[in-house]
């Protein structure tokens, strides 16, 4: 079982890349799990076709942690991929990062990590690796990551940092970069200014992702576009990227960029105005 965490900006497209990855494994023959861990509980419902899945914190909340059973939580989508969603804490109360590391360590207890599982994606809140959200590589539970990126700087410097935090926790949980994937955004020279910025990082641009609208009409549809149009690019795309991860056997301990660096490398690409 490969346990994957996906990293990267708040509104990059962590969500949408990871589910529709995982539709496309799904549609390879490969039995996933996903697990949110995102107080917005949105890393799940194009694999569900639901509006708002019902989370793990809720639960908690509601009936006590010793009576949650697994059908209560975990719930199956498209192509049988199996579903849970960590939630948060009520808001204003807590840190919204004690919901991941809740969730996890109940799925644990409740068996929720069956030896039949090919692939385990945990799809994490923003762009920091602090507290509950880095959970899942602190703790080794996920040991390869990947990054959501696009040529965009706010979206390069999460990246840089989310390395930080990878090179921090490296040494003892032996998590491993095993990629950048580009959702792009359609910044000028965004491919070339991405695979330079991944040679710094000691790293790969594992997939550049188009924009494509159709990714909208599939999420109104509440679908991946795997489900939605199989037959069109975009889920060519998608379908290409699930290869490239069964594949991947690249997996290094990420060089962040010094800042001045980083910004010298997009003013290099001719983004900075
Ligand atoms: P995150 O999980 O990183 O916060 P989301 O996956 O929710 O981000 O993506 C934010 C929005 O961007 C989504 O509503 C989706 O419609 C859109 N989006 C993501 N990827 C693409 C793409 N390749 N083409 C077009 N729209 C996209
Ligand atoms: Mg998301």
């Amino acid at each position: 079982m490969r346990q994957i965490a996906i990293y990267g900006k708040g509104g990059i497209g962590k969500s949408t890349t990871t589910q529709n990855t995982v539709a496309a494994l799904a549609t390879l023959g490969k039995k996933v799990m996903i697990v949110g861990c995102d107080p917005k509980a949105d890393s799940t419902r194009l694999i569900l076709g639901v509006k708002s899945q019902v989370t793990v914190m809720d639960t908690v909340r509601e009936i006590g942690e010793s009576n949650v059973k697994l059908d209560k939580v975990m719930f199956t989508g498209f192509g049988g991929v199996r579903c849970v969603e960590s939630g948060g804490p009520e808001p204003g109360v807590g840190c919204a990062g004690r919901g991941v590391i809740t969730a996890i360590n109940l799925l644990e207890e409740l068996g929720a990590f069956t030896e039949d599982l090919d692939f385990v994606f945990y799809d994490v809140l923003g762009d920091v690796v602090c507290g509950g959200f880095a959970m899942p590589i602190r703790e080794g539970k996920a040991n390869e990551i990947y990054i959501v990126a696009s040529g965009e700087m706010m979206a390069l410097y999460a990246a840089n940092n989310i390395c930080r935090g990878i090179l921090k926790f490296a040494e003892t949980s032996g998590v491993r970069l095993g990629g950048i994937i580009c959702n792009s955004r359609r910044v000028e020279n965004e491919k070339e200014l991405l695979e330079a910025f991944c040679k710094r990082l000691g790293t790969q641009l594992i997939k550049f992702i188009p924009r494509d609208n159709i990714v909208q009409k599939a999420e109104i549809n509440r679908k991946t576009v795997i489900e939605y149009d199989p037959e069109s690019n975009q889920a060519k795309e998608y379908l290409d990227l699930a290869k490239r991860i069964i594949e991947n056997d690249m997996f290094v301990i990420p060089k962040p960029m010094p800042m001045d660096e980083l910004e010298k490398l997009i003013e290099e690409y001719g983004l900075a105005d």
